[in-house]
């Protein structure tokens, strides 16, 4: 993809780009004044269906048919909820867009809520990002001051205000449930789904919950057309990903690219190859839980059909490089770690199953593995995969089942035989 081409991140390189007079200079807030003032909600939801954009945060949900589910005549009042939270590990995409460029989400947030009717909108963000936080709570007042937020915006009779929120630090109030439980100032333990937030959301009113990067794109969506955007894209997967690149490779960091595009690029050509001595022994290709892939399975492209084909999943487009020197035991005891720790304890496979495998990898690692160590991780596993109340089971269970599966062999020289 050439520089030309890139849309989400093409001024990132622009001193002060976050102030609101710097986005004005380069066409800020055109696509806002568009929606508003020359199109109707139908279209709006009409168009952004038509480019078919698919959620950015990890389930790849198409968000057009996610606003469709909104009611559209009710006495309750409707919310928007940006998930901000970005605490998959390996992801660290929307702290670029929200730092670099906070009036283009906002711009954003203005065209979702307009069409959705929504006038109150909460950006949930991830605690450790205060500063960017700040820069997004600087740039509501800015966009506020010149009618672009607040009342009667644009003189168009709509009325948007936007609030932000912190979290806590706990990964599960990514999950969008979750999400609204602490956001109404309770812990943060998923809900039973149905209902879903679209008709039972937040304070029990309709909800929209869309991650950073998926109302990021909806400006551009609104000035170009859907057209342009399946162009860009593919036909199914609409526009570009903002992939976070990490691990050995000679150029860590976000690469813009279209949907479709290799991962093998991404890693080789884009993120240029491995360091110096490093061979590539794994890749993780969608945020830590995305099941991995083996050096020979990297040959596929980016979108969502194409990793669901692989045994694995696009996720938050996190790409984690492992080599040859890591252990997969390191690997497994990371992820089982991370997600023992995370379980929010409501349901007992998550809260049991992914601590007793934490608790045999960990000593696996101590030199006392057990020849059926593996079987009775792979059995652990299966018995949470599909069997708990909110994603992050499968989240803890699929990582750890590839894992087992296609580094057997390796695992094996770390159990007794
Ligand atoms: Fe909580 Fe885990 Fe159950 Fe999700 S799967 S509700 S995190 S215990």
């Amino acid at each position: 993809m050439t520089e030309k081409e890139k849309y989400l991140t093409s001024l990132f390189g622009l001193k002060n780009l976050h102030q609101l007079e710097i986005y004005l200079e380069n066409g800020g807030y055109e696509a806002a004044k568009k929606a508003l003032l020359e199109m109707k909600p139908t279209d709006i939801l009409a168009e952004v269906k038509a480019a078919n954009l698919r959620g950015r945060g990890g389930a790849g949900f198409p968000a057009g048919v996610k606003w469709g589910f909104v009611p559209k005549e009710t006495d309750k009042p409707k919310y928007l909820c940006v998930n901000a939270d970005e605490g998959e590990p390996g992801t660290f995409k929307d702290k670029y867009i929200m730092s670099h460029n906070p009036h283009l989400l906002l711009e954003g947030i203005i065209i979702t809520a307009y069409c959705v009717g929504i006038h109150h909108a909460f950006i949930y963000i991830r605690g450790e990002y205060e500063m960017i936080a700040q820069r997004l709570e600087k740039a509501i007042a800015e966009a506020k001051k010149k009618g672009f937020l607040g009342q009667n915006i644009l003189h168009s009779q709509f009325d948007l205000e936007v609030i932000v929120h912190r979290g806590a630090g706990a990964y599960i109030c990514g999950e969008e449930t979750a999400l609204l439980e602490s956001l109404e100032g309770k812990r943060g333990h998923p809900r039973l789904k149905p209902p879903f937030p679209a008709s039972v959301g937040l304070f029990n009113c309709p909800t929209v919950i869309n991650n950073v990067e998926t109302i990021a794109n909806v400006p551009f969506i609104i000035l170009k057309g859907a057209e342009w955007f399946t162009r860009v894209g593919l036909p199914k997967d609409g526009g570009t990903r903002i992939f976070g690149v990490s691990g050995p490779v000679k150029k860590p960091g976000i690469y813009e690219l279209p949907l479709g595009t290799s991962l093998k690029e991404l890693i080789f050509t884009y993120a240029g190859g491995m360091r110096e001595g490093k061979k590539l022994k794994a890749v993780i290709p969608g945020g830590l839980s995305a099941p991995i892939l083996t050096a020979e399975e990297i040959d596929i492209t980016l979108d969502f059909e194409s990793l669901v084909n692989a045994g694995s999943m696009l996720g938050s487009g996190a790409v984690i490089v492992i080599d040859q020197e890591t252990s997969m035991l390191d690997v497994l005891r990371v992820v089982s770690k991370f997600y023992a720790h995370e379980s929010c304890g409501q349901c007992t496979p998550c809260r049991i199953g992914v601590s007793w495998i934490n608790k045999i990898v960990n000593r696996m690692a101590q030199g006392g593995g057990q020849p059926d160590d593996l079987e009775t991780i792979a059995r652990l596993a299966a018995a949470i995969k599909g069997k708990t109340l909110c994603p992050l089971g499968d989240a803890a269970a699929m990582p750890i089942l590839a894992i087992v599966e296609k580094f057997k062999d390796e695992l094996l020289g770390s159990t007794k035989h």
